[in-house]
């Protein structure tokens, strides 16, 4: 029933920046870490027959590079997946921080497989409506100028929101010149960005606007297209009903051990905690609780969904990037 592919460890919540379409700053910076998994139940997981196959992690949630665990969870994932792909989004404001541990996990994985991808997300002028951390769009550059050398898989990342779309095409030209990859994403709200109460709204014209943009960039090629008509599906209010994976073939391990099958972390979909299993997935995911998630997804019980970065998913109009 299960074949995990991918594990989202969302490391630790904890992040002192500031951001316009993101409230995770404000949540109590003490209460975040607070109750995090411990490490050695982490690399318990690692015996799971679930994740035999599991090669590709993404290391997310707050800032989770200035996590104390950050170093140590990239140790276990090597050690016990020496092939593994590791993932992480980086705001870019802590360049020097950003340097040394990166410098520190390439001890332990090679650097072809460690992606790190640095949020930018436009023009200086437009990325300051976004991110309000002083001078945070110089530190970008400055760690953009800091991680090239070590020749990881380098990406900057573009979020695309009312304030930046019309910088589409100088993000694009920005990672031509830079001689780095990109991405382009959507916005979306989520109970665990803390957005709710900051609905994101596009009139026809701005969608078509944007659209015509991603077409100009040559973004929306088979492969994302499907993402794209998701978010717009959303924005529309028109989001239709599509199979997903997520749970069977992709976890989400939120900082406290619990486990969810994709990673807005709603209660009815918690598969159950890694420390009530002394780190025992398997024992986890054949739970009734577990299986309960596996049923609710498989029956569209949590749709119409928005999650815009869950992966395992087949669309009426194609799959998501993730699921091949
Ligand atoms: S988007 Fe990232 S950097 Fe900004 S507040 Fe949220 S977690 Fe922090
Ligand atoms: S349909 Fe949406 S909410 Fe439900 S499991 Fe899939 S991604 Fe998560």
């Amino acid at each position: 029933m299960y074949k995990i592919e991918d594990i989202n460890y969302m490391v630790s919540l904890y992040c002192p920046g500031k951001c316009v379409n993101c409230n995770i700053w404000q949540y109590d910076k003490k209460e975040i870490i607070k109750d995090e998994l411990d490490i050695n139940i982490f690399e318990k997981i690692f015996s799971a027959k679930a994740i035999q196959h599991t090669n590709y992690f993404d290391l997310t949630a707050g800032e989770s590079q200035l996590s104390p665990k950050y170093i140590d969870v990239v140790k276990i994932i090597a050690k016990n997946k020496p092939n593994a792909f590791i993932h992480t989004n980086i705001s870019g404001w802590y360049p020097q921080k950003h340097y040394e541990v990166t410098k520190e996990c390439l001890k332990y994985i090679k650097k072809e497989n460690f992606r790190i991808d640095i949020s930018l997300d436009g023009k200086k002028e437009n990325y300051e409506k976004i991110r309000l951390v002083k001078n945070g769009y110089e530190k970008v550059l400055e760690t953009i100028e800091l991680l090239k050398p070590f020749g990881i898989n380098l990406r900057v990342t573009m979020i695309v929101y009312k304030q930046n779309y019309n910088d589409i095409l100088w993000f694009i030209d920005f990672a031509k010149k830079n001689q780095i990859e990109y991405f382009i994403g959507y916005a979306r709200n989520a109970n665990l960005l803390n957005n709710l109460n900051k609905q994101i709204t596009y009139s026809k014209e701005e969608l078509q606007f944007i659209e015509e943009l991603l077409y100009k960039a040559n973004w929306l090629n088979d492969r994302r297209k499907p993402n794209w008509l998701w978010a717009k599906s959303i924005y529309e209010n028109s989001v239709p009903y599509f199979n997903c994976y997520m749970g069977k073939k992709a976890i989400v391990i939120d900082p406290y051990g619990n486990v969810y099958p994709c990673n807005d972390c709603l209660d009815f979909l918690n598969m159950g905690n890694l420390n009530d299993f002394d780190g025992n997935l398997d024992n986890l995911l054949t739970s009734k609780k577990a299986l309960n998630v596996i049923k609710t997804v498989e029956n569209k019980k949590c749709q119409p969904c928005g999650m815009l970065c869950a992966h395992k998913i087949e669309f009426p109009w194609g799959k998501q990037a993730g699921l091949q």
